[in-house]
């Protein structure tokens, strides 16, 4: 079997399909779009979180740094005097500090981050544990069994036990790094509190140092004196470090807090170390006093860049909550927009056009009991606007069809009108019916001995009137004429038009000087007719110029009286129209007649 033509889809199934295809495209993309926002949101807030891990982990570095301070004051004090109220409290804190981190890693997205930190917490709770147990024994024994070197070995521990801290909150800031990779200013906020914070730790290392010495009341020995310039040394390219980044503009807050650090550490606490060293040594207690606050403002420049920073990511993820929102609500307005135009174009435009179609197809369709054309396409086959196409193609043939047939009728009622011998124009008989009726008139006239007169009418210079006005506007003129006629005729009278503008009357039983009378009253009454014509503004008015003959000249026959009206209405013409004339023949007759008798001779 050969496959026939493909047929053309509908424009309504076009457009369904159309529907479905945008719909199955735009879905994924907006999916996607949401998807991709979504991830944004939750990497604002995986940073957030990132960021109270390390926040946790700096107050870890402080705590464990802060411990320092008592245990050397511990380690300094002879035994009986020993109050332990401070060491406790101290050690207790960073135990709090270390369980309060560890409890904050566990809740990290990143398994691996998440393993290592406690995997580093354990380390260094196990040193410090194991710092704290050397110190414990240190202190139990009497003064004078102590091993002078231990206190300045186990505050070195102490110091490894900062590094791990320190280290371990630098590794949480490398780690939030990956989370935050969009958040670059988040990054370096991070970064710098690390540095903070471990410049608060070497802060408390110096302080260590010289509190050692003074609980020893001894000057510092040559390795102090190095370890305390390497601090230093450290301390001042950490400073350095705080100004490196240009891509963080520093609002106003951290500057303050960067200067008070300037002033109260970097001036006056390292003048005052300085100064320790060289003038009158003060007791360890009277030291810590006064260096302790000023390294605080270490502490608060940590704690305005970790504040920087959690306001950074609040912001970045109530921005992306906000963007995931929005994008939601515009993709699926995106679709229902489409889908609402698709459906808009079927009901406001595909939907009438279908059913204008429908109705063209029943005013076109085969009347009942006729076969259809088969070679035109059923609509099932066409798109909507080919459908309606076709159809008014159909109709226009079908109304040309319809016109070629009024015109045969009407040229068929002209000519059956002709046949029964009317005029079509006027109404009045035709030269045919004229003729014939005439003729029987005539034939009763020369039987029965009477008078027949024969008028002949014709419009003066019609041919003006047409030129002038137009055709039609001629054709009411001879209207007008045909209405005075027969308005001022018996009914016994023949009258009809006989020629183009020419009418003819034959009045029986009628001597010539009433049938003069009749056709000046004629003449008259068309003179005086107005012809109101639409679009003039002044009425139209005619002229005839009749022409009269009579039996009594001319004998009852058809041919010889009606060419003696011709000559008369010639004559009339020649005399300057707008006249009733008889012809010279009816005239002398009428004269002898009316010397003789009345009735004229049968001929
Ligand atoms: P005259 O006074 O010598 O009779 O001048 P005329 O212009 O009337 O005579 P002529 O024979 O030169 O022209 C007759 C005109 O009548 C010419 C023709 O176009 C017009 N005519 C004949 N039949 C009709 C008709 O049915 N309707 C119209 N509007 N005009 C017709
Ligand atoms: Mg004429
Ligand atoms: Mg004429």
């Amino acid at each position: 079997m050969q496959a026939g033509p493909k047929k053309p889809m509908s424009l309504s199934n076009t457009l369904g399909a159309m529907g479905v295809v945008i719909i199955a495209l735009s879905l994924p993309a907006g999916w996607y779009l949401v998807y991709s926002k979504n991830l944004e949101r939750s990497s604002a807030a995986a940073a957030a979180e990132t960021l109270e891990v390390v926040d946790s982990a700096l107050h870890m570095v402080e705590a464990v740094a802060r411990e320092r301070g008592p245990s050397n004051a511990a380690m300094g004090t002879r035994e009986a005097a020993l109050d332990r109220t401070a060491l406790d409290t101290a050690r207790e804190r960073s135990d709090r500090a270390l369980a309060h981190a560890r409890q904050a890693a566990s809740t990290l997205r990143d398994p691996s981050l998440r393993d290592s930190t406690q995997a580093a917490l354990s380390a260094l709770q196990a040193h410090l544990s194991q710092t704290r147990q050397r110190m414990d024994d240190h202190l139990g024994k009497a003064t004078a069994l102590r091993e002078a070197t231990l206190p300045n070995q186990l505050i070195q521990e102490m110091f490894v036990a900062a590094d791990m801290a320190s280290q371990l909150s630098r590794g949480l800031a490398v780690g939030t790094n990956s989370v935050s990779d969009h958040h670059q200013s988040l990054r370096t906020l991070v970064t710098r509190a690390t540095i903070a914070a471990a410049l608060r730790d070497y802060a408390g290392r110096m302080g260590s140092v010289v509190s050692m010495a003074l609980i020893r009341g001894t000057p510092l020995t040559a390795e102090e004196q190095r370890m305390l310039s390497r601090i230093h040394g450290r301390s001042e390219e950490m400073r350095r470090h705080l100004d490196l980044n240009i891509l963080l503009s520093t609002d106003a807050a951290t500057q303050q807090a960067l200067a008070r650090v300037d002033q109260r550490f970097f001036k006056d606490g390292l003048n005052y170390v300085e100064r320790t060293q060289q003038v009158a040594p003060v007791s360890a207690s009277a030291f810590a006093e006064r260096y302790v606050p000023m390294i605080e403002p270490i502490v608060d420049l940590r704690n305005q860049y970790m504040r920087t920073a959690r306001d950074a990511a609040a912001t970045s993820l109530e921005r992306s909550q906000q963007a995931q929102i929005g994008w939601t609500l515009l993709s699926l307005a995106q679709n229902l927009l489409v889908l609402t135009l698709l459906w808009m174009v079927k009901r406001r435009v595909l939907k009438p056009l279908s059913q204008a179609a429908e109705s063209l197809r029943r005013i076109t369709s085969t009347p009942a009991g006729e076969e259809e054309d088969n070679s035109k396409s059923t609509s099932a086959d066409q798109d909507e606007v080919s459908r309606l196409t076709e159809l008014v193609g159909s109709l226009v043939e079908q109304s040309q069809a319809r016109l070629q047939l009024e015109a045969r009728q009407e040229k068929q009622l002209l000519e059956l009108r002709t046949l029964v011998g009317v005029d079509p124009l006027t109404g009045l008989e035709n030269r045919r019916s004229v003729e014939l009726r005439a003729k029987a008139l005539l034939a009763e006239g020369k039987r029965h001995g009477f008078e027949v007169c024969a008028l002949v009418l014709d419009v003066d210079h019609f041919k003006l009137v047409n030129d002038r006005y137009g055709h039609p506007v001629g054709d009411e003129a001879l209207r007008t004429l045909a209405s005075v006629l027969q308005l001022s005729l018996r009914c016994e009278d023949i009258s009809g038009r006989v020629g183009g503008e020419e009418f003819m009357v034959l009045l029986g039983y009628c001597p010539l000087n009433h049938a003069l009378d009749k056709a000046e009253m004629l003449r008259r009454r068309v003179e005086l007719r107005p012809i109101h014509i639409k679009g003039l503004d002044e009425p139209l008015f005619i002229t005839v110029s009749v022409g009269v003959a009579s039996t009594n000249a001319h004998g009852h026959q058809w041919d010889s009286l009606t060419s003696a009206a011709d000559r008369a209405l010639y004559q009339a013409k020649r005399e300057g129209r707008n006249r009733v004339v008889a012809d010279d023949a009816s005239n002398s007759a009428a004269g002898a007649l009316s010397s003789d008798s009345l009735v004229s001779p049968p001929n």
